[in-house]
């Protein structure tokens, strides 16, 4: 009995441990189950992300044609983009339709004979992008494609070839990017650049660029302003534009220095008026503009600018301010001129305490000149007045014509007795000078009578004091017999 509940014993213990092994085998094969489960799970995912990547990849570009033939050229793909580009959905053209068949033709034969590739051969225009793909010439060149309603389209094409799991050339992979956008983009560019150019050479401007060490980069227009080829000054230091100017060496820093300064700083300037020297050796003023240039990282590149040559602007300014201060038959100084004269003269008197003279002309029987000789006589004889009068004078003197046949001079630091002076030396001279009438025979005698009027170095008059005695004094020259010098007090 004790044996056989001994062997039952025994036998329970080993049911057991088999039992023991089959749950730990069953739990290994779960999870060895599970992890295979979750391979597979993961493989798959995996692949669907890369198809539907491809997928994506092809259906996304729409502005790119891909195109795969086989080595006929015969077409085995054509993705959404070329559907997209081309107008043909890719049942319409797979197995049906060769890659030269999609290209403008006479572009084919002509890229072909450029190439040495005969056009006619086993597989018809094929033959380039065989050429291309031997030759390794895989980067994008410009064709035509033809849309299956016949109109063009502007494609860069990349060439590849198509190769088996073996390595084996297959066929060919092209790629097209619709560059209509970009053609008329460049057009835009090529149009505004064009428009750039012919604005610049039509106007008194120059275009240029220096780089990181300031030498001529581009100068563009600057013949017309400099009379340079830009070619000539390529490559030079900046500094060649400026005019070498000794008094500017030696007074204030020169341009070139200053220049330099302003570079080494990267200070950007406007409007920086300096002298810059024609090729044919004359200085030209030119309003400078300039600004340092960085790249993306902020490095110094260099500068940019444009140049006006101002000499017109500045010529056709003084003209104008020359007209507003001066009067046009006679060019001597008109009233405004002589106004602003005095304030200042008067300013420097208050100063230095000298005494300031004044002379008042008037021809004699002046009316009667215009009735004998005609106007433009009489205007003939008041030039010659202002003329007499401008050289009988000193620099610091002023002469002005006030009215008619009216003149004033100012006389600076000058008492009455040496304006007295003054006023009879150019008396005598008028009446000495013959004036030659427009006919080049009449010689025409005519005189002047001039009443003189000082402001003693303690006195401050108005100038309308000062004129009034002149007047007063010019009166009583007229009443004794005209041709005469008269002083105030009379
Ligand atoms: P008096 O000796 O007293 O000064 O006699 P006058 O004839 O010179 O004096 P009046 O003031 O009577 O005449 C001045 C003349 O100057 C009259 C006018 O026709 C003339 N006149 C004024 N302005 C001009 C001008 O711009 N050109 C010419 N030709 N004549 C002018
Ligand atoms: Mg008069
Ligand atoms: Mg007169």
């Amino acid at each position: 009995m004790a044996s056989k509940v001994a062997a039952l014993i025994a036998e329970n213990e080993i049911l057991r441990s088999e039992i023991r092994v089959a749950r730990q085998a069953a739990e290994l094969t779960a999870e060895m189950v599970v992890k295979q489960f979750e391979q597979t799970e993961e493989a798959q995912w995996r692949f669907r992300q890369a198809n539907a990547q491809r997928q994506a990849v092809l259906e996304a570009a729409t502005r790119l044609a891909i195109i795969v033939t086989d080595l006929d050229g015969v077409v085995q793909l054509f993705n959404s983009g070329a559907e997209i580009l081309l107008g043909y959905k890719e049942e319409q053209v797979k197995g049906r339709c060769r890659l030269p068949d999609l290209i403008a033709i006479p572009e084919l034969i002509e890229r072909s004979a450029l190439a040495g590739v005969p056009f006619i051969q086993k597989a018809p225009g094929l033959g380039i992008f065989s050429h291309y793909v031997a030759e390794k010439q895989v980067e994008s060149v410009e064709w035509t494609l033809v849309r299956r309603d016949g109109t063009h389209l502007a494609v860069t094409l990349s060439i590849s070839p198509m190769k088996d799991a073996d390595g084996l050339v297959v066929g060919f992979l092209a790629a097209a990017m619709d560059v209509t956008e970009l053609k008329k983009a460049k057009d835009e560019a090529r149009l505004a650049i064009e428009m750039m150019d012919e604005a610049i050479a039509h106007s008194p401007i120059f275009v240029w660029e220096a780089n990181a060490i300031g030498q001529i980069l581009s100068c563009h227009g600057v013949e017309g302003v400099l009379g340079y080829r830009s070619d000539e000054l390529i490559g030079q230091p900046y500094e060649v534009l400026f005019d070498p100017d000794p008094a500017d060496n030696q007074e204030e820093e020169s341009a070139a220095e200053l220049w330099r300064q302003r570079f080494a700083g990267q200070v950007a300037f406007r409007d920086w008026k300096a002298r810059l020297r024609h090729a044919n050796g004359q200085t030209v003023w030119c309003a400078m503009n300039g600004k340092p240039v960085y790249d993306g990282r902020s490095q110094f590149q260099g500068y940019r600018g444009v140049n006006v040559d101002i000499h017109a602007l500045t010529e056709a300014h003084q003209r104008v301010e020359s007209l507003a201060m001066h009067d046009a038959l006679t060019g001597l100084a008109n009233r405004n001129r002589f106004l602003e004269r005095f304030r200042l003269e008067m300013d420097r008197k208050s100063r230095h305490q000298e005494p300031m003279a004044l002379l008042l002309l008037d021809i004699d029987h002046f009316k009667a000149v215009n009735d004998t000789h005609g106007h433009l006589n009489g205007d003939l004889c008041l030039q010659g007045v202002a003329r007499i009068a401008t050289a009988s004078i000193r620099k610091i003197d002023l002469a002005a014509r006030f009215g008619g046949e009216e003149f004033m001079i100012l006389l600076p630091e000058t008492g009455l007795e040496t304006a007295r002076q003054i006023a009879e030396k150019l008396r005598s001279r008028v009446e000495l000078e013959k004036m030659v009438l427009l006919d080049q025979t009449t010689l025409l005698q005519i005189t002047i009578s001039i009443g003189v009027s000082e402001m003693r170095s303690d006195e401050e008059l108005s100038l309308e004091s000062l004129i009034h005695q002149a007047d007063a004094a010019l009166y009583v020259a007229k009443r004794s017999g005209r041709n005469r010098v008269r002083c105030w007090p009379v």
